[in-house]
């Protein structure tokens, strides 16, 4: 590897030191005393102290135009949008994070932890909102501000979308992105959440799969009848919908409806599929090996197929069984799914499935909650082999360059609505118990991912400097938005 220009150098010098001179801790201890659990209303102030008293001022000494929106869908779940516009000619580069946590589950923490107080042990930092996704967006800030301080701007147009209810399913998003579309926009997105696959391996994710719930239900008279007067005469509901759901997912857990698995990958996706893989961490549970596809690796299951789960199932009363027949049984599906498949055919599809199985009594409809869609950027796009060149130029190592999380998020606000290639660079590991007690982040992952950012807006800003967008598509025109 040839090396790297000083000032390069120099940035991931000043990251460094800004880490292992404890400035790096200290910001995200302020951040997690705040107690921001957006799931309990006696929280919502904090949602807001957290975007105005620490997020905006730290955003103003970098030189950003910052404010705080009120959410259009739910009060007190606010949002801040900041902007650093340097030359109307620069692109423009959007980074998010979200503010809020899940509940601090106080009292649950081994020894006798305070989840509002960020403390060390070894190379943990413990701390509720830690890796989800206070350390990921505390990251990549203090990574534009290294590049700034090393080179006296950016090299780019910053643009910073920080929301507070992504615990609670980021009410308003959408709204938002629509109606503040000109202060969004952007030519790319660099963000941070989720873990990576292992460790110790940097890694880009360039989209999320999708995730819609489906309810099945058998309803087949008015009451429960006794099976010894009725048995034999009646059909049992809960028989029924068994073999029902048996027949859309098989018994190692493969999917048996051809409309809900994915159509075959692009070419380019299985290449970058090829670069990943997945390593369970020590509390984690053992992989069922031959569970879905005993052929396909653990991060084709994970992230390259549509897998179906069964969430719930019931009928009669389970937790006081009568001898009777039961009438009625009723089951949720969950199906994740790649932008391989379209989420609007799959419940039309089970319909036409179960009708030509025998299972006419079957009900089969979209669960309340809203689809989330599933998105991808091609791993052939420019600015994910621009990215992973970056990545590897800073850590000496290729990144894992997955073509989608397993997860959701909702992405497609930023890849849709206001139309970016998206990039996210996860700081956190499968092991960081975020959403219960223990939440935790690792320091040596945290010291990388801060080389790792700062090195990615270095080299933004050098090309965008240079009169270069090796990252933007051929041919399109870098975002305007005059400040
Ligand atoms: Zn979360």
């Amino acid at each position: 590897m040839d090396s790297a220009p000083p000032e390069r150098d120099a940035a991931l010098v000043a990251a460094r030191q800004h880490f292992d001179g404890g400035d790096f801790f200290n910001d995200l201890a302020r951040r997690v005393a705040i107690p921001t659990s957006s799931r309990e209303p006696e929280h919502r102030p904090d949602l807001a102290a957290y975007l105005n008293a620490e997020i905006g001022p730290t955003l103003a000494a970098l030189g950003y135009r910052w404010r705080c929106l009120d959410n259009p869908v739910i009060d007190g779940v606010p949002f801040l949008i900041a902007e650093r516009h340097e030359d109307d000619a620069l692109p423009t580069i959007l980074t998010y994070g979200h503010g809020d946590t899940v509940p601090g589950m106080e009292g649950q923490w081994s020894a006798g932890r305070d989840p509002w107080t960020l403390s060390r042990e070894g190379e943990r930092w413990y701390g509720r909102g830690s890796a989800d996704n206070k350390a990921q967006h505390s990251i990549n800030l203090a990574a534009i501000g290294r590049t700034l301080e090393t080179r006296g701007r950016l090299g780019f147009n910053s643009r910073i979308l920080i929301e507070t209810g992504e615990e609670v399913g980021s009410p308003g998003l959408r709204e938002i992105c629509q109606a503040e579309t000109e202060h969004l926009r952007a030519d790319l997105l660099l963000a941070s959440d989720g873990p990576r696959f292992v460790r110790d391996h940097a890694m880009i994710v360039l989209g999320t799969r999708g995730v819609i719930n489906i309810e099945f239900e058998v309803n087949l008279r008015a009451g429960a009848h006794h099976s010894g007067n009725w048995g034999g005469l009646l059909a049992n509901a809960g028989v029924v919908l068994a073999h029902a759901l048996a027949s859309v997912v098989g018994p190692r857990g493969e999917i048996l409806v051809s409309a809900l698995k994915p159509a075959p990958l692009p070419e380019s996706v299985r290449a970058a599929l090829a670069s990943c893989r997945f390593e369970s961490c020590e509390d984690d549970p053992d992989i069922d090996a031959d569970w879905a596809d005993a052929q396909a690796s653990a991060v084709e299951k994970l992230i390259a197929f549509n897998t179906f789960e069964i969430l719930a199932f019931e009928t009669g009363d389970p937790a006081k069984p009568a001898n009777a027949i039961p009438p009625t049984a009723r089951a949720t599906g969950h199906l994740r799914f790649t932008v391989d498949s379209d989420p609007e055919t799959f419940v039309p599809a089970l319909r036409r499935h179960l009708d030509e199985h025998g299972f006419a009594a079957v009900t089969v409809r979209q669960a309340e909650m809203p689809i989330m869609r599933a998105t991808r950027l091609d791993p052939a796009h420019p600015a994910a082999r621009w990215a992973a060149a970056s990545v590897a130029r800073t850590c000496g190592h290729s990144p894992m360059v997955a073509p989608n999380a397993g997860g959701s998020l909702p992405n497609d606000v930023f890849a849709e609505l206001l139309g970016m290639p998206t990039l996210w660079v996860p700081h956190s590991y499968g092991g960081c118990s975020q959403h219960a007690p223990d939440e935790h982040v690792l320091e040596p992952l945290l010291r990388q991912g801060l080389e790792i950012m700062t090195g990615l807006f270095w080299d933004l800003g050098e090309s965008a400097l240079a009169g270069e967008a090796p990252w933007l598509d051929a041919g399109r025109d870098p975002v305007r938005n005059p400040g």
